[in-house]
């Protein structure tokens, strides 16, 4: 017997009861983005392995065991992408949008795809809203980025729910002392350590840090502190970042154990923590990574950028219930038509209106059906007001107007003044 067809575990549809609330996500980022002055940029889903392998770095989770990578019929290697910076920094390069220095603010949008253990917040395709900056040093752009994204909690009204989480990693060179530091530590207190993180020690030691471990954090609690290690550049950068959050109003934590699960930070590295979803609790994160263009075969330009997370963000929204109403309505007005004539006129008469109110959601019943089958999928439709056009509204060249939701009487409306008389009730998007 043959299985029924299935998506793939933890690949999701997204139904059109969703759609709405997805879109009223995006398309609020998306202004928002546009009035910050970013420009979106779209790569391609398919990358060759190779990029990802030198950008992510080879011993993180996403390259060591997450990726999605196959042969194509030219015995090429190629990743379904894991993420969107390297892509993001491959095209910049490709296209020279750095070249001679020049600063680029870029934002893109699209799915993602990584092999981990499916539950709720966390999924094997994935969606994600990202940011890159190029060529801009300072901490003035690193704190744009953290003062858009607190706008637009604001804007979907899940200010309450997110804490800003923030650390430095300091130059490589830095890192490098303070690495050695950590790993003469934990070394001193190697039995103690989860097995994960003895591997980790050698390949990986900055990741020890974010060990769920119970014991191995015990052990943490005295090892040395990158903030400690910091080079006087990354601690003047870091209190210009601190500086202008505090003139902006934005409240913060610093996380000294903020190390981020890809190679290629440095400096600020910041996430946004919620309590509100259980263990998927981080909804954006991100940080600067001044090193990646270069050692991805560029001129040195400095790169900063966060990523969030478009289904937590949403489970978010939904958790809290700050859900808009009227986005999930999605039809004004709907026009039911009985009979041939009355559905020829019906035709001619909406297309008349589309002209006149191109943004009207005006829905014209298909299908026929009798007086209360198509009354049924007019309320059905969530629509504000019904069109009733029959035989004798025909002969009289007028059409009936109903409010379905209780707002005043029914009445004909002559066809010649229907657009204008729409245009008084229905509020236009
Ligand atoms: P986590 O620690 O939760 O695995 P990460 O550090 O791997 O996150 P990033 O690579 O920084 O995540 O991606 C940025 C954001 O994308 C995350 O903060 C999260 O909101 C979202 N994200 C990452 N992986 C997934 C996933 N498998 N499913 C859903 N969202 C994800
Ligand atoms: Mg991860």
């Amino acid at each position: 017997m043959s299985k029924s067809l299935q998506a793939i575990r933890g690949m999701n549809d997204i139904l059109p009861e969703q759609t709405p609330l997805w879109r009223y996500f995006e398309n609020t980022v998306a202004r928002l983005l546009d009035n910050y002055g970013y420009k979106q940029i779209r790569m391609p889903i398919v990358e060759f392995t190779e990029l990802f392998k030198r950008s992510i770095g080879e011993v993180t989770d996403i390259v060591e065991k997450e990726m999605y990578t196959f042969e194509d019929r030219n015995g090429d290697s190629l990743t379904l992408r894991p993420e969107g910076t390297a892509a993001c920094v491959r095209a910049v390069l490709e296209h020279g949008l750095t070249g001679a220095g020049q600063p680029q603010k870029l934002w893109y949008i699209g799915p993602m795809f990584r092999h981990e253990r499916p539950q709720k917040g966390r999924y094997r395709q994935f969606h994600q809203i990202g940011l890159e900056v190029f060529n801009i040093e300072g901490p003035d752009i690193d704190a744009e980025l953290i003062v858009l994204t607190w706008r637009l909690w604001g804007l979907l009204g899940i200010r309450d729910a997110v804490k800003l989480e923030l650390n430095s990693l300091g130059t490589s060179e830095s890192r490098g002392r303070y690495k050695v530091a950590l790993v003469e530590y934990l070394s001193a207190h190697l039995d103690k350590l989860d097995e994960d993180s003895q591997r980790r020690l050698k390949t990986n030691p900055l990741r020890v840090l974010d060990t769920k471990n119970a014991d191995t954090q015990a052990v943490l609690v005295d090892a040395p502190k990158m903030a400690d290690y910091l080079d006087d550049e990354s601690r003047a950068h870091f209190e210009g970042l601190k500086a202008r959050l505090d003139a902006a109003g934005i409240p913060f934590v610093i996380n000294t154990k903020l190390v981020r699960g890809l190679d290629y930070y440095s400096k600020t590295v910041f996430e946004w923590v919620t309590d509100k979803l259980g263990a998927q609790g981080t909804v954006c994160a991100g940080g600067r990574y001044d090193g990646l263009v270069e050692q991805m075969g560029g001129k040195p330009t400095t790169g900063v950028g966060f990523a969030m997370g478009i289904e937590r963000l949403i489970l978010l929204l939904e958790t809290l219930e700050q859900v808009p109403e009227a986005i999930s309505r999605q039809v004004d007005v709907y026009l039911c038509a009985f009979g041939e004539a009355a559905e020829l006129a019906a035709l001619a008469l909406s297309e008349k209106v589309r002209d006149q109110l191109p943004n009207l959601r005006l829905q014209v019943n298909a299908g026929a059906g009798s007086f209360k089958s198509q009354f049924k999928k007019a309320d059905k439709s969530g629509a504000l007001y019904a069109l009733i056009l029959g035989d004798d509204e025909l002969a009289q060249q007028v059409i009936g107007f109903k409010p379905l939701r209780g707002q005043g009487e029914q009445q004909n409306i002559a066809f010649d003044a229907l657009a204008a008389h729409l245009a008084t009730c229905v509020v236009q998007g």
